[in-house]
């Protein structure tokens, strides 16, 4: 396929990494704000192939340097719905990651992308990010997308307002799934979208535990699979129940085993202590085991301290990756901490001991609503934060004081 863009495309280019010697600059994580979204809009509000670059173009760019991206892809298609815009806007990644020189990663509001000097040598400026989603989603959407514009935002003041609108749409998007519980369903789906990365991985969206990645809850995968039947959603038939507290049925577990290349036999949807889902490498938060405290932490992807389990997230998460089931540890999407199906199997919410602060407050005003419907409001206050402690002993004292119910839970192991 033929992108316009002045460095070579191709799925070879994926996985590959701008080390940061040999980058010209960056986008987003811990350096900028950065965000990326798709939205349906009316036929005659979508200019096809319009790209529009709002702020700084590379000529502009200091080599080294981090820039804010807002990524904006605005569609129209006589075939559209509001249902099909968060499964598009997931290829996003894959399609950037494509391009030879270009770093991708992440989803919605955690991105990080960096353009290599090589590939600034070549000619590449930012409005070939657009370039690249213009062709990529008429090639691989034709049948429900028929115009594509872009916008693309890189300056630091004008970002504020379309990051705003995409934070208030991604909620908008998770309050959707509602009330909805794995057990009114008979189908979970698959998503194998991370296969490049990680070839064994495949996640199992449930009403109550969406995607590790955030991006993707069960109403997703199933317009996904709506859109393309072939595609990387599938429904799978609960079937037969093995274990109905772990969340582990035999139909699930064998196309788990197929599709993980046999690399896993079982899978618990609601235990991180026993056969756990796999963690490909973009989940938004990881939980991990706090054996001291007889609990859990949770870090998410942009905390850069230290935890009580000795590690940061970046060390974290590169132990979990790729793709393997690690017990006591496991990736999630943040959604599924107020879910009543988060680690039922090990204890739920009242195993949680430490968050950092700001994530405590980006998940608050879920958690604390499940908290109130199942009587345990007292628990928030009760989790502690960065500000609390950091290392095990000094949580353990807090825990303490607060007399958090973990210290005399069940023991975990
Ligand atoms: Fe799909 Fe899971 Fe990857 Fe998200 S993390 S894109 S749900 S495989
Ligand atoms: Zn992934």
């Amino acid at each position: 396929e033929k992108i316009p863009i002045p460095v070579p495309f191709g799925a070879g280019f994926e996985g590959e990494r701008v080390r940061k010697e040999d980058m010209y600059v960056q986008f987003g994580s811990k350096y900028s704000d950065a965000f990326e979204i798709l939205q349906m809009k009316g036929m005659d509000e979508v200019k096809d192939g319009d790209i529009e670059v709002i702020g700084p173009t590379i000529a502009d760019m200091k080599e080294g340097e981090a820039y804010p991206l807002g990524i904006v892809v605005e569609v129209a298609g006589r075939n559209f719905q509001e249902d099909f815009e968060s499964v598009v806007e997931r290829r996003i990644h894959e399609y950037i990651s494509c391009a030879n020189g270009i770093f991708h990663m992440g989803q919605r509001s955690i991105i990080w992308a960096r353009i290599s000097k090589a590939a600034k040598e070549k000619g590449f400026k930012v409005k070939d990010f657009g370039e690249i989603l213009v062709a990529k989603m008429h090639n691989d959407f034709s049948t429900i997308i028929d115009r594509v514009q872009v916008k693309l935002y890189t300056d630091a003041e004008k970002i504020k307002a379309p990051l705003e609108e995409a934070l208030a749409a991604y909620h908008d998007r998770d309050d959707r799934i509602g009330g909805m519980t794995d057990e009114d369903v008979e189908d979970f789906y698959s998503c194998t979208l991370c296969q490049s990365y990680a070839p064994d991985h495949v996640c199992i969206v449930t009403p109550q535990r969406l995607g590790l990645c955030g991006a993707y809850t069960w109403l997703d995968c199933k317009a996904s699979h709506q859109i393309d039947a072939h595609g990387p959603n599938e429904p799978v038939k609960k079937g037969e129940v093995i274990d109905a507290d772990k969340g582990q049925w035999k139909n699930i577990n064998d196309y788990v085993a197929l599709k993980s290349n046999g690399n896993l036999q079982r899978f618990n949807a609601y235990s991180m202590m026993e056969d756990p889902m796999t963690s490909c490498g973009c989940f938004e938060c990881i939980t991990a085991i706090v054996p001291e405290a007889n609990g859990v932490m949770i870090v998410d992807r942009d905390h850069q301290g230290m935890t009580p389990v000795g590690m940061k997230f970046s060390t974290l998460a590169g132990q979990i990756g790729g793709g393997i089931q690690t017990p006591g540890f496991v990736g999630m999407g943040k959604l599924y901490i107020s879910s009543a199906k988060f680690i039922s199997a090990d204890g739920g919410i009242k195993r949680v001991v430490w968050m950092p602060k700001a994530l405590k407050e980006e998940v608050g005003e879920r958690v604390k609503a499940y908290l109130a419907k199942i009587g345990e409001e007292s628990l928030w206050d009760k989790i502690a934060t960065e500000d609390d402690a950091t290392a095990p002993d000094e949580l353990v004292a807090y825990l303490q004081k607060v007399e958090h119910p973990a210290l005399t839970m069940e023991a975990m192991f």
